[in-house]
């Protein structure tokens, strides 16, 4: 037979997708999967067969049926899935920032589930505000006189900023025009609210003195973006918010502070912090004062406004806070935080729990993970490093407290394998290579995930 001929014939004798779908197994299937998905992974299976024998017509043409499971369950797999976070890095933005406190999932799950009194005041019978729930507590917390919540930390720095600086000036530390994080630049989120840029200062020093020399009537507001990032060094001087505040109320100046994170309390007990607290800005004077929910405060993704009544208004005032306004859930959540944070149950908050988490209770798990994975898997070394964590998430940069992790390498192979297939496992387990092993970073792995993390290494 002619070579072109003969494809077609083995193309011929492909199973069809009606005729599978009667098949005793895949009607199985079908009594526990939906329809869409066995007849798309049919199709799939039946496309592959069609592939090889394209490449080769005297291959099989029998369709797998025991394939056609593992094709429907990961068609029928949520895109956004849990993932076991051992990259010791406690703000990954990557793997969703903060996880949340209990407290916070249970106030979700209520306020999901049923009605709830968003914009309605239930006693007064009239229009309530969505703001309302979660003023009175940042208020106690911060000492601001005014408080607002948006969907998250750009946009508070984009209402901020649009309310206040539109078509109008604001002045600006070149030391401070900080790339966030993927690709993204708080100069550019200040440009797109309409305010113009005027930078002043070198990228290492800036005094009160370039601010004021910048001021003209086409000023509307000095600006301060805390650096969360980096750090700087060496020959270095900046303006703190106090004397900024001073410059401003002398020359009828709004000062608007990005802070990044929110941190909202001191004692976090870790070396090396030089973060401000939002109680700290308040304090020293600024009018308007931005900072995320899902950063340090440990918190839903916000953004987050506190400052002067008058500041205040004309954010509450400006048409972006419609588009920027956040959901019911995440209301429900920041309550539910900061909550804690007036009760002073600081250990409830995961993400400041892993931070103060000590040395002796993180060598302990390491010591309970490499256990568990030295029994799950004999091929592979495990070892117990001392290692350092971050903070992430754009937050204490200098800050890298110490923790211990367990590191795994395989003789027959680079820890390029070994993160590869913890990558695939379900849920997936992120760790980070260095010095040639996997590193399993313990601080971010509660006790309760040391025994999945093993099943990884074991499946793997
Ligand atoms: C993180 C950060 C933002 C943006 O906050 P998101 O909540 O990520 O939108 C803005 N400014 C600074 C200085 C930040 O660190």
């Amino acid at each position: 037979m002619q070579p072109d001929a003969e494809l077609r014939a083995a193309l011929q004798r492909l199973p069809k997708v009606d005729e599978v779908l009667e098949r005793p197994l895949v009607r199985t299937l079908l009594q526990r999967t939906p329809r869409w998905a066995v007849v798309e992974a049919v199709r799939a299976e039946i496309e592959r067969l069609r592939g090889e024998l394209r490449a080769d017509p005297h291959s099989a043409v029998e369709l797998d049926e025991q394939r056609l499971a593992t094709v429907i369950e990961s068609l029928l797999q949520p895109s956004l899935d849990r993932v076991l976070n051992a990259t010791g890095v406690v703000l990954h933005t990557g793997l969703g920032r903060a996880p949340l406190c209990q407290q916070a999932i249970a106030r979700i799950a209520e306020t999901a589930a049923a009605y709830c009194n968003l914009e309605l005041d239930v006693d007064e019978r009239r229009r309530g505000s969505r703001h309302q729930h979660v003023t009175h507590l940042l208020l106690r917390l911060t000492g601001a006189e005014a408080a607002l919540v948006v969907n998250n930390g750009a946009g508070a720095v984009l209402l901020a900023l649009a309310a206040h600086a539109a078509g109008r000036e604001v002045i600006v530390s070149r030391g401070e025009l900080v790339e966030i994080g993927g690709g993204f630049r708080v100069p550019d989120v200040m440009r797109t609210s309409g305010a113009v840029l005027c930078e002043v200062g070198t990228t290492n020093r800036t005094h009160v003195a370039d601010y004021e020399s910048a001021i003209s009537d086409k000023t509307a507001a000095l600006f301060k973006v805390h650096r969360s990032n980096f750090a700087q060094i060496g020959f270095t001087a900046d303006v703190e918010v106090k004397k900024l505040v001073e410059l401003g109320r002398a020359r009828s100046l709004q000062t608007i502070v990005d802070l990044g994170s929110g941190l909202l309390t001191e004692d976090l007990g870790l070396e090396g912090v030089t973060e401000p607290t939002v109680q700290q800005v308040v304090e020293a004077g600024a009018d308007l004062i931005t900072f995320s929910g899902d950063k340090l405060l440990g918190g839903p993704q916000a953004g987050i406004l506190v400052g002067s009544k008058q500041a205040m208004a004309a954010c509450e005032r400006h048409p972006l806070l419609r588009a920027l306004r956040p959901d019911k859930l995440t209301i429900a959540a920041l309550e539910a935080t900061l909550e804690l944070y007036r009760d002073g149950n600081f250990a409830e908050i995961p993400t400041l729990r892993m931070l103060r988490t000590n040395e002796k209770e993180l060598h302990a798990r390491a010591v309970a993970l490499h256990a568990l994975c030295t029994a799950a898997r004999s091929d592979v070394q495990f070892s117990i490093e001392r290692v350092r964590s971050a903070v992430g998430g754009g937050a204490l940069p200098l800050c890298e407290p110490w923790s211990w992790a367990v590191g795994a390498c395989k003789k027959t192979a680079g820890p390029e394998l070994l993160d590869a297939r913890l990558r695939a496992a379900d849920p997936p387990v992120v760790g980070r290579i260095a010095d040639d092993k996997l590193l399993l970073d313990v601080r971010t792995l509660t006790d309760e995930e040391l025994p999945q993390v093993a099943q990884a290494f074991r499946e793997g």
